[in-house]
Order: C-alpha cells, then structure tokens, then sequence
C-alpha cells in the first residue's frame, strides 16, 4: 500500500527524515510514534504530498505520487491542527466537505456516534477543543477510503468519544483499510495497534508489533518499552 524509500528532508539546516525507508503492505493499524520533533507530521506530511522532500520516492499502491495529486481522493486525513472557519457552522462545513469530495458518506451515522447533533447549527468558533476534535474525525472518517491517516485524532476526546474512535478504527482495520495513526496516548496505541513505527534520528528506528517491541527492549509494559526505546536518543525532547 505504501512504499517510502531514502526520503530525506531538511527544513534549513534542520535534517527531519535521513534516509527514512518503511513500507506498509497488507492493512491494519500502524501507530507511528516517535519524540517531539523527530518527523512524525513530516513523514505523514510527505505521504500526502503537503511536503516535498529532499530526496528519496514514496509510491502508493505501486504509483509515485510525485506531481500526481488524485490518489488523495483515496485517502482519509486528518490533521494534527484542524483550522476551520470560525463562522461556519458546523453543519455547513461538513455540507462543504461533502460537496468539495463527492462522494457518499456517513456523516449521519458519525454525528450519532460522537453525540454532534446538539452542536450541527453552533458556529465552529463557539466550539470547546474537544468538540471540534470530533468534528474533525466525523470530517476524516465520513467517507470510504482505503487509506486513512489519523494525525492525533486522540487529542481533547473524552473517553466516550476515546472508545467510539477504537470501535470504528476496528471497524474499518476488519474492512482491511490501512490506518496510519500518531497518538501520545499510549494505551490508545496499545489497545488500537498491530504495529509501531518507531521514528528517530531521521529514521524508522523500530517497525514490528507490540510483542516484538516488548522483546526488543526487554520491557513487558508497553509504556516502559516505548520509554526505553526513547532512552536511545541523545537528545530526548519527549
Ligand atoms: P513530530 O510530528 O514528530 O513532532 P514534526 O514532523 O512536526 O515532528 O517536526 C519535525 C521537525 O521539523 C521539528 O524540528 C519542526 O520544527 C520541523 N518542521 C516541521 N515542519 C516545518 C516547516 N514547515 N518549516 C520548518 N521546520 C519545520
């Protein structure tokens, strides 16, 4: 599904990904993990093509995507920091998404699920960071991709909404989507997960499952392993 090969990328003289392989075969859910500032968004970024990098290919189902912009109709995104227009409302920006992707969607099933009814005719700036993080997941999962990237889609959930975003992601991982995902929420990634990707240094520092992990850093908690495998950095920001 996703094929990255020696992507290099430098903002200035500051190198995010050095020679970054990875590639992401059959479906499932692949949590991308890595310290503050060791290229996660980027790496992410690059796959979507919002950053051009330096150096290296990356091909979506056998296609590269350089100059290429329609595999994105095939892909579910959402970002980090979802910027919306304050004066829309709520139920007019999922009717201008609607209109802009064309294609079916199950926005009504999704306002259901995340308890957005009351919220459809509020303006987006009125709105608590919580609310507005499920407004950017009902945006993100509303339509039927093969290939959805979740940038932080725990951030501000409350935990209602925190096991509504599991039961769909599992939902869609049976359906045999591949789902990339970045989380700090460690037990999120642990319930949710069939394999880390460990970014540092620039590189894919770990790849396999929860178990392989545990037995790599000999740590039987997932928190202890993923703070080992930190410890390797000489300079830990997370
Ligand atoms: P992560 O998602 O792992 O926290 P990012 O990919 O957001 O990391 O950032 C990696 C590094 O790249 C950081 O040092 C960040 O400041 C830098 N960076 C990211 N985007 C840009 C940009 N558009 N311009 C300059 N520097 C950037």
């Amino acid at each position: 599904m996703i094929q990255v090969t020696d992507i290099h990328k430098k903002f200035g003289k500051n190198t995010v990904l050095s020679g970054l392989d990875l590639s992401i075969n059959g479906g499932g859910i692949f949590a991308v993990l890595g310290p503050n500032g060791s290229g996660k968004t980027t790496l992410i970024k690059s796959i979507l093509g919002m950053v051009i990098a330096n150096k290296g290919t990356i091909a979506i189902k056998g296609n590269s995507v350089k100059n290429k912009w329609r595999y994105r109709k095939e892909i579910n995104y959402l970002p980090q920091i979802a910027n919306f227009p304050g004066n829309l409302k709520v139920k007019e920006l999922i009717r201008m998404i609607i209109d802009l992707r064309q294609k079916p969607n199950d926005s009504e099933n999704l306002l259901d699920l995340f308890g957005l009814r009351p919220f459809l005719n509020k303006k987006l700036s009125t709105l608590s960071g919580g609310t507005k993080q499920k407004v950017n997941i009902v945006l993100a999962l509303m339509f039927d991709s093969p290939l959805l990237i979740l940038d932080e889609p725990t951030t501000g959930l409350d935990p209602a909404a925190l096991i509504q975003l599991k039961k769909i992601l599992g939902q869609e991982k049976k359906k045999g989507k591949t789902i990339l995902v970045t989380s700090h929420i460690l037990r999120f990634v642990e319930e949710v997960a069939d394999e880390i990707i460990y970014l540092l240094e620039g590189k894919i520092y770990f790849k396999g499952t929860i178990q392989e992990l545990r037995e790599k850093t000999q740590q039987n908690d997932f928190e202890h392993a993923i703070a080992t495998i930190a410890g390797h950095q000489p300079n830990n920001h997370a």
